[in-house]
């Protein structure tokens, strides 16, 4: 496989998995010198492994056809953050439902520091495509891995694409409960102290309970 086939792969499990559709987000994954990246507008169900786009860190363009018009997002994230190896943006219903009262996810649950922090931010409003939507975004990601996009979507990154899917999965789901939960009453949130002790044990999750 190559790393347009798993990009193309990606994005698949992307839309199946009911987090975008027709052509909204977009997903990149790091290479040597810059990053690949899902073309712009067009759906996913007809997107083939020859439409991702090579792009050089410096926005250059090593060869395919119209880049995403978010690249300068995925481009400031793999500048600014060194663990990032891919990247998910998606326009998913709950988080983006979410983004459209401009809250905070907060944390109402001890998955939400998944994502590194003990909430997972907003983004301020900024038009779609935009170096101000990026720099919005650069800032709401912080010390963590996922943001919510005012009035737009989420973004995630992770150390691989399946990383990073898995995260944005893990997000929008964490967004309905929390929307499910404030329809049904005032949630009771985490203290600091009980999410600093999640995001600890979440290093050492999956190993037998002797290594813990
Ligand atoms: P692209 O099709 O240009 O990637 O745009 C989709 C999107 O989500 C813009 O924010
Ligand atoms: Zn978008």
């Amino acid at each position: 496989m190559t790393s347009a086939d798993d990009l193309l792969s990606a994005a698949k499990t992307v839309g199946a998995a009911g987090l975008n559709s027709g052509t909204s987000g977009n997903l990149s994954t790091r290479l040597a010198d810059g990053f690949l990246i899902t073309p712009s507008a067009v759906p996913v169900d007809g997107m083939v492994s020859g439409d991702m786009v090579q792009l050089r860190m410096d926005g250059e363009q090593v060869g395919g056809g119209v880049r995403s018009s978010e690249w300068r997002i995925h481009r400031d994230v793999y500048a600014a953050f060194d663990d990032a190896g891919a990247i998910v943006h998606a326009h998913s219903p709950y988080a983006t439902a979410l983004a459209a009262l401009r809250e905070d996810l907060p944390p109402f649950h001890y998955l939400v520091g998944k994502a590194g922090g003990s909430r997972i931010r907003c983004a301020r409003y900024a038009t779609y495509g935009t170096q101000e939507l990026s720099d919005a975004v650069i800032e709401a990601l912080g010390g963590s891995r996922a943001c919510l996009m005012a009035n737009h979507g989420m973004l995630v990154y992770g150390a691989s694409l399946a990383v990073a899917v898995a995260l944005a999965i893990d997000v929008e789901v964490l967004c309905q409960q929390y929307l499910i939960a404030r329809a049904a009453g005032d949630p009771v949130l985490l203290t600091d102290q009980q999410m600093d002790e999640a995001i600890d044990r979440f290093l050492r999750y999956g190993l037998p309970e002797s290594d813990q």
